[in-house]
């Protein structure tokens, strides 16, 4: 656990987001993971999670405060949360700005439309490329198709580990691209379910928010976050 705490980006968002735009630039090919506790509970369990995660080529964002926590702990000189769906924002938004393919994998299908309409009308300088939702049979054959179209974004929604796990197996077959397990952004980003008000994100409750809001979370948040930070204790 130490070696992946090690591991995780330090740098400011603001850093982060000048990378993102770099990598965008270049269109050097990029995988981003979205840490968060129930990332790191779930790879001491999951040999393959565990190895995409150790891989040098994989960046790994710190995506919730008991990650940044952690991180410090161990002497990993941490700067601040950079929460996923940020990062889904900002790459929707650069990719309006350069004209960039986009591929939007995941959520139901109403949210994907939901997506489509966001991206017509606030991000309409994006090339979107294709869209598919998250519930098809055959996630392998959608990957081998979005490699065909070349996009130059592939946001992919369908929660940890599944997500990461598709792109790890599936990003060989691309020349270029950010990729990017974006977990529940769409849903939020679509207008379908509502973020946590800004009070929230500034004092990283952000968790609380979504507990309160979706109380089927609490045994999740139980059997990573409460886990996760006990194990840090140790
Ligand atoms: N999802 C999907 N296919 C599945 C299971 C889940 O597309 O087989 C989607 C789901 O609709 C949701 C996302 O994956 O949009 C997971 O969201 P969640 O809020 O659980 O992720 P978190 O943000 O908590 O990591």
């Amino acid at each position: 656990m130490n070696e992946l705490l090690n591991r995780v980006y330090n740098e400011s968002q603001e850093e982060f987001y000048k990378l993102l735009k770099k990598k965008l630039n270049s269109e050097e090919k990029t995988f981003i993971v979205t840490a968060n506790p129930e990332t790191f509970m779930l790879s001491s369990k999951d040999e393959e999670l565990n190895s995409l995660l150790n891989d040098k080529n994989v960046i790994l964002v710190p995506d919730g405060i008991a990650v940044v926590k952690a991180a410090k702990k161990i002497g990993n000189k941490i700067t601040e949360r950079i929460a996923g769906i940020d990062i889904a924002e900002k790459l929707l938004e650069f990719s309006s700005v350069m004209n960039k393919k986009v591929y939007l994998f995941g959520s139901k299908q109403e949210v994907i439309d939901g997506m489509k309409k966001v991206i017509n009308k606030k991000y309409s300088g994006i090339i979107l490329v294709g869209t598919s939702n998250g519930y098809v049979e055959n996630k392998d054959k959608i990957m081998k198709e979005i490699a065909k179209l070349k996009p130059d974004v592939v946001l992919i929604a369908l929660g940890i580990p599944a997500q990461e796990k598709l792109i790890y197996k599936n990003i060989n077959n691309f020349k270029k691209g950010i990729f990017v397990g974006v977990g529940g952004s769409f849903d939020v980003l679509s207008g379908t379910k509502k973020r946590a008000p800004k009070l929230f994100i500034k004092t990283n409750t952000e968790w609380l928010y979504r507990i309160v809001k979706e109380p089927k979370r609490l045994k999740r948040f139980w059997n990573n976050n409460i886990k996760f930070m006990f194990k840090i204790k140790k």
